[in-house]
């Protein structure tokens, strides 16, 4: 195209064309670094994610709650804990015009409970299960599958600390994964104990810990103190290193918390659900006591935990509550989208097309488009003046089944031609016929 052109005028068209590129990059305003936009199609594959999910959790007995994306900082530093890394360096947190800090939440189940406590929900249902979906936000490092806002299914089931309810939900969270299609899903597992357990723990893991303080990480030093346990999954290659000959929780349980792991284990087993048993899988929050699991795809390469939960036997003691247990699982819509296949099938079809010729087949086209669709049928069409060659053309790109034809001469008749896209068959229907029509060629 720029052949011919002189040397001179060529430099000049692209030094005009670069600034034009640098002035538009530089007037747009750009997404958030570590948040990602979710486009068509892949919303489509997001929506079947979310609604196998629901009606999962709706044939298990959970319920919906809706809660603010926003909470009050102290929520999420006396739930999940002062010295974790979503506490101590991932949540947005800031103060607002009345002086309270508040923070976008990075995970949903302390909101939930404040929820439970501040509505009674445990005084009329004293086992309560319920599910939330929504966007969570923690400032980490972004990279594939990992970003600062994702989104989460989350559910939770109080008052009912028997490990049947353990083998139970996780089974519902497997239950989730097998529907949605996801192959080679393993449920991780283990068990964190009790509180006396982990306060013997805690000393053996110090007593390892001690002699190699120099090398670990500053933060881990610091870690050593006060909450010895998150060395455990820090992501500094040598802390790991030194994590990798730890102590293992899984050695220090009581007879209690050991019985319950067991049988956990036994109904995993009978229920089929594959798993195995994760002795270093410690999660990165400081509520979880006894089951501890991940829900590990194995597709996904690097980030393949696409959910994790377990069980939090004093959280909501700790949140204002009554003494009532919970067990509760996230899973990553990100994550799960991203490892199943992007193929059209998510894609909503379009039925018909209703192409239009003229002015006054417009006008009549529009109530025709809209009385189909009150039938139930998906229709596409353009008002702006188009060939019908375009737009035979577009409603083949949309793969609509047939094409209902508006012209003015068929209009005078009362008539309209409906072709079949597959058959390249016509035929003239008369237009109080075709809902009928159509959905006798549909159904
Ligand atoms: P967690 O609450 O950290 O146990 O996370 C549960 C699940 O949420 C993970 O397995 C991921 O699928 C998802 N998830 C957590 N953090 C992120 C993130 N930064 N970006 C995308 N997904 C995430």
């Amino acid at each position: 195209m720029l052949d011919g052109i002189a040397p001179d005028r060529l430099k000049y068209f692209v030094y005009v064309q670069r600034r034009r590129a640098r002035d538009t990059r530089d007037y747009m305003i750009q997404l958030i670094k570590g948040f990602h936009d979710v486009l068509p199609p892949e919303t489509a594959k997001w929506r079947f994610v979310i609604e196998t999910a629901r009606e999962n959790l709706v044939r298990c007995g959970f319920r919906e709650i809706i809660i603010p994306v926003m909470e009050k900082t102290e929520l999420f530093r006396r739930g999940i804990g002062e010295v974790t890394d979503i506490v101590e360096k991932e949540m947005y947190t800031f103060t607002d015009r009345s002086g309270e800090s508040l923070s976008l939440r990075p995970e949903a189940t302390a909101g939930i409970l404040r929820a439970v406590v501040e509505h009674s929900l445990l005084r009329r249902d004293p086992v309560l299960k319920l599910f939330s979906i929504g966007p969570m936000f923690r400032r980490e490092r972004p990279s594939k599958g990992r970003y600062r806002q994702f989104y989460q299914i989350n559910a939770e089931v109080l008052g009912d600390d028997h490990p049947l309810t353990d083998a139970d939900t996780i089974a519902a969270a497997y239950q989730i994964m097998a529907d949605i299609g996801a192959k080679s899903v393993i449920m991780e597992i283990n068990s964190v104990g009790c509180r006396s357990c982990r306060t013997a723990y805690r000393e053996a893991l110090r007593s390892y810990l001690a002699p190699h303080l120099p090398r670990l990480c500053a933060d881990c030093r610091r870690r050593y103190d006060l909450n010895p346990l998150r060395v455990l999954d820090c992501k500094q290659e040598e802390c790991r290193e030194i994590c990798a000959t730890a102590p293992l929780i899984i050695d220090h349980l009581d007879a209690s918390c050991r019985e319950h792991f067991v049988q956990v284990q036994q109904a995993l087993s009978a229920l089929e659900v594959p798993y195995r048993v994760e002795p270093r899988l410690v999660r990165g929050l400081d509520y979880y006591t006894r089951t501890a699991f991940e829900i590990i795809h194995d597709e996904l390469g690097r980030s393949k935990a696409v959910g994790g939960g377990g069980r939090y036997d004093s959280l909501l003691r700790e949140l204002g509550g009554d003494d009532v247990s919970g067990i509760g699982f996230a899973i990553g819509i990100d994550r799960i989208a991203m490892g199943i296949d992007g193929g059209g099938s998510y894609e909503p079809h379009v039925d018909v097309y209703v192409a239009m010729l003229g002015d006054n087949a417009r006008e009549q086209g529009i109530k025709l488009v809209h009385s189909i669709r009150r039938s139930g049928l998906s229709v596409e069409t353009r008002y702006s003046p188009m060939s019908l060659k375009s737009q035979m053309k577009l409603a083949d790109k949309l793969g609509c089944k047939k094409v209902v034809m508006l012209g003015e001469d068929e209009l005078a008749k009362g008539e309209a031609t409906v072709r079949n896209m597959e058959t390249k068959e016509q035929f003239s229907v008369r237009i109080e016929d075709i809902i009928r029509y159509l959905q006798g060629e549909h159904s």
